[in-house]
């Protein structure tokens, strides 16, 4: 390792063969920005074999190269909204493979157009979309992958702070991620005693297709660097390495879990007041001025 490598990428450039002999399947790259693309490659640095998804003939056109640069023959069409090609990709990695030892569902969707505004205009029909594309298709993968795993496993899911608390414009998605976290306890449950483990990984904001996708995405992106402890946002490498803690035996004694990378963010509950100088509290008759309660 050169002596001046970036701390963060130390830990992609050591091959500690800790997923050695193990084999996944990756869901949810759409190009190199990915969450599953940084978590794919820190897991197959470590040592892991990948199958991947794809959604469409254009994102299997920019999977292909990336997959085949780190060494995976398994490239698989999969709609999260078809049982039928749910059901194809598990049958073919029981075929290749026989059985599966993790699975990383990274991936969500919801109309952009009710990624801004109220919530409360929400509509039933992308209410329901969203839901099941973004919730219930994490279900349907830990069934069928579960059947896989006879000596275990580990499954991971992403999700983000919107879930827990209000954040703008992230709406609709705010209360899919709940549901999400809530499957991931119930989920847990249910495989514990089959050595299954279930945990999700809740990301800060980071560019992506999906990142951009929620309205005012770059002040979200601004406001969390300027007033996350860390004082950043979060990189690939960062949810690849909590996802390399939480997909290998490191975490054997961990489930049911809502693991935050986000540079901190979600600790603060207020910005330090000498960054607020030149803040005007809006008059409502209740601020006199005067730091009283
Ligand atoms: P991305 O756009 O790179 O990935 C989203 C993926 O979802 C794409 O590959 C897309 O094809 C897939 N997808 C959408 N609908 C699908 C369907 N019907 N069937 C199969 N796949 C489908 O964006 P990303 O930011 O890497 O998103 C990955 C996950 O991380 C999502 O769950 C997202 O909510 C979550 N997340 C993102 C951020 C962020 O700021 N980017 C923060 C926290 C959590």
């Amino acid at each position: 390792m050169k002596q001046d490598t970036p701390r963060d990428e130390i830990l992609a450039d050591t091959k500690t063969g800790l997923m050695a002999g193990k084999r996944g399947l990756v869901m949810g790259v759409a190009n190199d920005h990915s969450i599953a693309w940084g978590i794919a490659q820190m897991l197959s640095g470590h040592g892991a074999e990948i199958a991947f998804t794809y959604q469409g003939e254009a994102q299997k056109k920019r999977l292909g190269p990336l997959a085949s640069s780190i060494g995976s023959k398994l490239v698989m069409p999969a709609d999260v909204e078809s049982d039928e090609q749910l059901d194809a990709v598990f049958a073919t990695l029981k075929q290749e493979w026989g059985t599966l030892d993790f699975l990383v569902h990274s991936l969500a969707f919801s109309d952009r157009e009710e990624l801004k505004g109220r919530y409360v205009d929400t509509s039933r029909a992308n209410f329901a979309r969203s839901l099941d594309i973004s919730c219930y298709s994490f279900t349907a993968v830990a069934q069928r992958a579960a059947r896989l795993m006879p000596q275990g496993g580990s499954l991971v899911t992403l999700t983000y702070l919107g879930a827990q608390r209000v954040m703008p414009n992230y709406n609709v998605m705010g209360v899919a991620k709940a549901a999400l976290e809530a499957s991931v306890r119930y989920l847990a449950a249910d495989l514990g005693k089959d050595g299954i483990r279930v945990n999700a990984i809740s990301a800060g904001p980071m560019r992506t297709l999906a990142g951009a996708a929620v309205g005012d995405a770059r002040m979200v992106f601004k406001w969390n660097k300027s007033h996350s402890p860390l004082k950043r946002t979060v990189e690939l490498n960062h949810v690849g390495g909590a996802a390399l803690y939480l997909l290998s035996e490191l975490s054997g004694g961990v489930t049911g879990e809502v693991h935050f990378v986000d540079a901190g963010f979600n600790v603060i509950g207020m910005p330090p007041t000498a960054d607020l100088k030149g803040w005007t509290p809006q008059e409502n008759g209740q601020d006199d001025g005067s730091g009283n309660a």
